[in-house]
């Protein structure tokens, strides 16, 4: 075919816990990812040029090469010539609904849509793993939205495995249009108050990764018991952006007060989530904490944890 259109999901963070420094200047991790039905789409198309061409009707969304989508399909013609050469180029367009730079995920979750499109596109038959590693060559969070669902996602976050699918519980995300967190800052500045608690050796890093498997979250997680879930979010980012962002802190404890399962803040923010047990809840509590706060710039969606990352519509 010479066309596809996927779906690609953002992602939010159950679980994030920084472990350590590693050698190539990244943060050793380990995490808990979840997809959410929340997501853009992403539609390819042959152009019969040999040039990457990008489409997106979001202002906020760069046109260049810097997007990810754009760097996920100049790797695809790089890894693999002979196609590229004989599909030639390529027209990306993007139907934006995930908030940008919200801590969802959302350039990471076209890149994996890109690469598993253009997988379908020139018929390379590449496996998940074999698209998650390609992935990884392009963002940390790129594998996990490749096959994306419920996972532990260690390393830097590109070690991924798969935990029992959650799909019952419905996710309120929460974001004040005009606050952006930088990524780079919230971990540089974890890492200049942290520093002292970081574990460097590898049996201590296992050790610590082991305790998450085992932990109650998972077992939370495989026994689908959503109040428990909700009772043990866990993000490390959290002690620096809510000291800075006291309007992010007020949003959690908003959703709080309404007696959701559990809030907490997605990666670096400055999204935040809360989770329901039902799509009705959600909808009246986001509703509910929109009048409390009673503030123009919060927007608020209600989205489903879903069991997939990227699918081919
Ligand atoms: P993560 O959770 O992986 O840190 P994010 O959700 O916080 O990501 P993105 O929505 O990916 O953040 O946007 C971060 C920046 O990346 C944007 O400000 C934008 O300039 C750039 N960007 C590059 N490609 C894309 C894309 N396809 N969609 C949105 N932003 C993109």
């Amino acid at each position: 075919m010479q066309s596809y259109s996927l779906f690609a999901p953002a992602k939010i963070n159950l679980h994030l816990e920084i472990i350590g420094d590693r050698a190539d200047g990244y943060h050793q991790l380990v995490m808990i990812m979840q997809s959410v039905n929340l997501g853009d789409i992403i539609h390819l198309r042959a152009n019969g040029t040999d040039e990457i061409r990008l489409f997106c009707q979001n202002p906020e969304v760069p046109l260049d090469n810097s997007n990810l989508a754009y760097k996920a399909a100049y790797l695809m013609q790089q890894q693999f010539p002979k196609p590229a050469q004989n599909f030639g180029g390529v027209d990306i367009t993007i139907e934006k609904n995930i908030p940008i730079a919200a801590g969802l995920a959302g350039g990471s979750t076209n890149a994996a849509a890109v690469l598993v499109g253009i997988n379908l596109m020139w018929s390379l038959g590449l496996t998940q793993p074999e698209l998650r590693d390609l992935g990884a060559l392009l963002g940390s969070d790129v594998p996990f939205c490749i096959s994306g669902g419920t996972s532990i996602a260690t390393g830097r976050g590109e070690e991924i495995e798969p935990l029992p699918d959650l799909s019952d519980i419905w996710v309120i995300l929460a974001k004040y249009s005009n606050l952006s967190v930088s990524t780079p800052w919230a971990y540089n500045s974890y890492r200049e108050q942290y520093n002292h608690l970081y574990i460097s050796d590898s049996h201590g890093i296992n050790q610590r990764t082991h305790q998450v498997h085992s932990g109650n979250l998972v077992k939370a997680i495989s026994q689908r018991d959503s109040r428990q879930i909700g009772s043990l979010l866990y993000n490390d980012l959290e002690k620096i952006v809510l000291p800075q962002f006291p309007t992010v802190k007020a949003l959690i404890d908003a959703f709080k007060a309404k007696n959701v399962l559990g809030s907490l803040m997605s990666g670096s923010g400055p999204t935040v989530f809360a989770l329901c047990d039902s799509q009705n809840q959600a909808e009246l509590i986001a509703l509910e904490v929109k009048q409390t706060i009673n503030d123009p710039n919060l927007k608020c969606w209600v989205a489903q944890m879903c069991t997939h990352g990227i699918i081919a519509l």
